[in-house]
């Protein structure tokens, strides 16, 4: 597997693969056609589908220029995965350079027919939970510093780069109101819920309000960490930060505490999916769930197999939850979907701790599971916005400007 520094990777929202993913592979393709005139580019699969929504012509009109030629093109389907796009770049009249790319989610591009588990950088020397845990186990050392043992060391140096976004993305949403880009016209809830926290002082409305800070920030373009997708990017800066804040989690528990939720990532991406166009939203929000249970079970004081089984908990119970974004937006259900596995991720590490960490379906297994009830979903569930809430008649009206 590789760096767990590619779970976290700060940029713009409102989508790792429909933004930040168009974007890089702009900016490549520009850099290798500086001569060029000006550029067409095609979107296939979902990116035909939600990338209007996901503001994905946006961001890639932003990088290649105004005059880019952007074409939507639903029906071009791909085996190798749902998010693709070609590029052409043009001299005058003359096609100069073409290149098809993919982007698999958390902002990773790939080319067709690439390895798509972690093996071009390889970091650690396992690939699933349960090899992590055996050798954690003869070495007599905790997860924690099973990560620091094969990462690089300016890894702590990442992280606290990586804490400190997600930290700036709660303070803006937390003060900041209006209303969200998009049709819908929805408000902006993060500062009226902080506002109810410094009343109330219960921790699951600091949790709601950091959470719904950070993804409200992404639904605005805003930058944010994904974790491991913008999408899901309320999840975990919530539940640590609201422990940091709330609890009095030490500051630098986060950072190990992310290290933590990054391994949890990195398996799930390297055995299945993060890509809600590939296996829906547990990939996304279940994922994000998953690693923020490990992160709180570590904080409260979990060992090895207990952190196992807050992650296992919480991905579990995510199982077949569908990507539907009305308007293929960022927002419905996203938003609210990210505050409540907040809550969902502490309700799992304190299940797990309940317990000596002894539990049937690992990690592992559930990982696996996930990627196989993907593949059987129906594609109208996966970021496609055809199906599901996305196309539910009975909403209300959009508030009167
Ligand atoms: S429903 Fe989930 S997977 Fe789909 S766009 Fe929203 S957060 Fe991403």
């Amino acid at each position: 597997m590789e760096s767990i520094k590619n779970i976290y990777l700060i940029g713009r929202g409102p989508s790792s693969s429909h933004t930040m993913g168009p974007e890089k592979a702009s900016k490549r393709f520009l850099a290798k056609n500086p001569q060029a005139t000006h550029f067409k580019v095609e979107l296939y699969g979902s990116f035909a589908l939600t990338g209007k929504g996901h503001m994905t012509d946006k961001i890639i009109r932003e990088v290649l220029g105004e005059n880019t030629e952007i074409a939507f093109l639903p029906l071009v389907e791909s085996s190798y995965h749902p998010n693709c796009m070609k590029f052409f770049a043009y001299l005058g009249n003359e096609l100069i350079d073409e290149w098809k790319v993919y982007s698999v989610g958390g902002g990773e591009l790939k080319e067709e027919g690439e390895e798509r588990k972690g093996y071009k950088n390889p970091v650690f020397p396992h690939h699933f939970m349960e090899d992590i845990l055996a050798y954690c186990k003869q070495e007599h050392i905790s997860l924690v510093e099973y990560v620091d043992r094969f990462e690089a060391p300016d890894l702590n140096a990442y992280l606290e780069t990586v804490l400190n976004a997600m930290d700036d993305a709660i303070k803006r949403g937390i003060a900041t109101e209006g209303v969200l880009p998009g049709r819908l016209k929805i408000k902006r809830k993060a500062k009226t819920f902080y506002e109810k926290y410094l009343e109330n002082h219960r921790f699951p409305t600091i949790l709601y309000a950091y959470s719904l800070a950070t993804s409200e920030e992404n639904a605005s373009s805003g930058i944010i960490v994904t974790a491991p997708t913008c999408g899901s990017c309320g999840v975990l800066p919530s539940v640590l930060l609201g422990m940091h804040h709330h609890h009095h989690s030490p500051r630098e528990s986060l950072i190990k505490a992310l290290k933590i939720a990054g391994l949890i990532g990195n398996l799930v991406k390297h055995n299945a999916s993060i890509s809600g166009a590939e296996v829906g939203c547990q990939g996304e929000v279940g994922v994000a769930c998953s690693m923020a249970a490990a992160a709180a079970a570590y904080l409260k004081g979990g060992n090895n197999s207990v952190i196992e089984y807050a992650a296992e908990i919480a991905l579990e119970h995510h199982l077949g939850m569908t990507c539907d974004p009305i308007d293929g937006m960022v927002q419905i259900p996203c938003i609210e979907r990210n505050a409540l596995s907040a809550q969902y991720a502490i309700n799992a590490s304190e299940y797990a701790l309940m317990t000596d960490g002894a539990h049937h379906i690992t990690l592992d297994s559930v990982i696996e599971v996930m990627k196989e009830t993907g593949k059987d979903m129906h594609a109208k569930y996966r970021e496609t916005s055809l199906g599901g809430l996305a196309t539910v008649k009975r909403t209300k009206e959009p508030p009167k400007e």
